[in-house]
């Protein structure tokens, strides 16, 4: 099935996983057993607010988490463009998993930067 775009506006979904039914914003409801879902993500304005360098709207950081410029700063998760060590060139995506990981990583660098350990990337 082919829906224009003003249809693709779901206004609301009901029924079990087997047994959907999707209501278009003109009033159609589709029966259907799938939904596939679309989410596009961006970072909180705020990042881009406070005047410092960004990508996409994601601060840029080094691979230490640390604002070029800024070593008291750091930044992880979405609201930065985290150099990704396995691609050269590319910033890690804004996933559960990267900004997990680098929540850690930002609290070593941390504890390290007061003597406890050593800074990772
Ligand atoms: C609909 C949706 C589905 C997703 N599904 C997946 C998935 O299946 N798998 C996956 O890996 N990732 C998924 N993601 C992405 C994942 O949620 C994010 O990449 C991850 O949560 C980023 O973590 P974070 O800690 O950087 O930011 P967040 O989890 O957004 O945390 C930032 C926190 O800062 C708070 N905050 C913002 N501004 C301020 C401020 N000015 N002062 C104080 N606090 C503030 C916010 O309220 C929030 O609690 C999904 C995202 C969305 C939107």
């Amino acid at each position: 099935m082919f829906l224009t775009t003003q249809q693709m506006a779901v206004a609301g979904v009901a029924g079990p996983a087997w047994g959907l039914k999707h209501a278009l914003r003109d009033g159609t409801v589709v029966p259907s057993r799938t939904l596939v879902w679309c989410v596009g993500v961006r970072p909180d304005p705020f990042v881009e607010s406070l005047g410092l360098a960004t990508e996409k709207g994601r601060l840029c950081v080094e691979s230490t988490l640390r604002v070029p410029g800024r070593p008291e700063v750091f930044a992880c998760g979405d609201a930065a463009a985290v150099p990704d060590l396995t691609r050269t060139g590319e910033v890690t995506a804004m996933t559960a998993q990267h900004a997990h990981r680098q929540g850690k990583l930002a609290a070593h660098t941390i504890a390290a930067s007061f003597g406890h350990g050593r800074e990772r990337e």
